[in-house]
């Protein structure tokens, strides 16, 4: 394990933000998820490093730095044209509301620095010039064991900041390791605790989760401890069969945010409902919006028999820029819910693929006539008049798309409105 550390390829210009901190006599290490990742054989996101000289210390000791979070004692260091974030030891204190400490220290010892942290594994630090490790709390051993286990007591780590029980389940998703039995225990009796934690840090732990490779043994797991339950009762309360569904499903989706909380969802809830979950969890406008349309249009098996024309609604009911996030969502279902109905899924698939190839006219803007040339041609200026025709003519081209003409157009638009003013 110390061999792995030891022939870790850490950047240059952090090597040289480690030299020049040690130089001046501080105490300085990598810390946390890199030294984590680093033991793994895995290469690092990014390298965050730790010290014991004071905010002003760092910005004097380089040239050009940005005070990042000062007063948290971050400072960035721009070095040899990379960031590299630099943050004094720290200690915190009593937490009073489940989601931040009273107030923070400064320290001298990195020992306490690693003591705040939230699990063994994310707990070492190490110091690539001396080869030094610390690593006060068995990091190594729970790595070694693929266990996630709070430093100190689960019941009170989970007490203090309730999104630690979320990140929890999101490392043994990301890492594919167990919850070490006090550590999970700690989850339902500190749920309360859990329930005042801002839905947007428990999104951005879920969204981690998601795109873990273990998706549906997290969600699982979110399940079990009853986290799940205080963000997601919708999924959280499903039949267990249907929950299992939902979750196999996720794991069969491809690594897409949308396609996989759509996919979670689809079979579970309408399309108002993923809407409103996905506002509540503060996931973008955007993101809440495509999500909903997913999920209105994920049963692609219901579709087998459809006409064209009622496939172009579907494109242009969809937009064809996310059709391939839709026939994802669907792929996926049918996988785990139908396997045998997949052939058809893929004919189905095959066909809005050609269609949509086809580059038929879907929304207004595609028709032969603009808005101007409609007014003309019924010698009306601008009233309702001409939305309504502009939905005939793109009813007309949706079901028959070489209908798409001026003149043609023009033609059908005529005999609407005598139809119209004879009637
Ligand atoms: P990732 O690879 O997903 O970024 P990470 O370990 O770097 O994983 P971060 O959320 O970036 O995770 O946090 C960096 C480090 O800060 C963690 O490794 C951990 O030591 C500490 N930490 C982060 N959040 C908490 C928390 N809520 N409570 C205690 N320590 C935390
Ligand atoms: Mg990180």
């Amino acid at each position: 394990m110390l061999a792995n550390l030891h022939n870790a390829d850490i950047p240059q210009p952090v090597l040289d933000v480690i030299a020049r901190l040690r130089e001046l006599g501080h105490a300085v290490y990598l810390v946390g998820g890199c030294v984590r990742d680093m033991v793994r054989k895995v290469h690092p996101k990014d390298f965050d490093v730790a010290t014991s000289a004071l905010p002003e210390e760092v910005q004097r000791a380089f040239r050009k730095v940005i005070p990042t979070g000062i007063q948290h004692g971050t400072v960035t260091v721009v070095q040899g044209g990379t960031h590299v974030e630099v943050t004094t030891f720290r200690s915190e204190g009593d937490y009073l509301d489940g989601r931040r400490p009273s107030s923070v220290a400064f320290e001298r010892d990195i020992v306490k620095d690693l003591s705040r942290r939230d699990f063994t594994i994310n707990a070492m630090a190490y110091n690539p010039l001396d080869r030094d490790l610390a690593d006060p709390f068995g990091g190594q051993t729970d790595l070694q064991a693929q266990l996630i286990r709070c430093v100190g007591s689960a019941l009170e780590r989970f007490s203090e900041d309730g999104l630690r029980p979320m990140r929890a389940v999101r490392f043994a998703a990301v890492l594919g390791f167990s919850l070490d039995p006090d550590t999970r225990d700690a989850i339902p009796a500190t749920l309360a605790v859990f329930r005042k934690v801002a839905l947007e840090r428990v999104r951005e732990e879920l969204t981690k989760l998601l795109l873990s490779p273990r998706a549906e043994g997290g969600l699982l797991l979110l399940a079990e401890t009853g986290l799940l339950d205080v963000f997601l009762p919708e999924v959280a309360r499903a039949t267990p069969e249907a929950a299992r569904l939902a979750r196999a499903a996720v794991q069969a989706a491809p690594n897409d945010i949308e396609i996989r909380v759509a996919v979670l969802l689809a079979d579970l809830v309408d399309r108002a409902q993923a809407r409103d979950i996905g506002l509540r969890l503060k996931f973008p406008n955007k993101v809440a919006d495509l999500v909903a349309l997913l999920v209105e249009t994920a049963k692609l098996e219901e579709r087998f028999s459809d006409t064209d024309s009622s496939l172009r609604r579907l494109l242009a009911r969809v937009g064809l820029p996310q059709l391939p996030q839709l026939l994802a969502v669907a792929r996926a279902r049918v996988q785990v819910r139908a396997p045998e109905r997949l052939p058809d899924l893929e004919r189905l698939c095959a066909r809005l693929e050609a269609l949509a190839a086809a580059k038929p006219p879907l929304v207004p803007k595609d028709l032969a006539l603009t808005g101007g040339d409609i007014m003309a041609t019924l010698a009306v200026g601008p009233s309702p008049i001409v939305g309504e025709a502009t939905r005939f003519l793109m009813d007309s081209v949706l079901d028959e798309p070489a209908l798409n003409t001026a003149e043609g157009l023009k033609q059908r638009l005529q005999a609407w409105q005598s139809a119209r003013t004879g009637a």
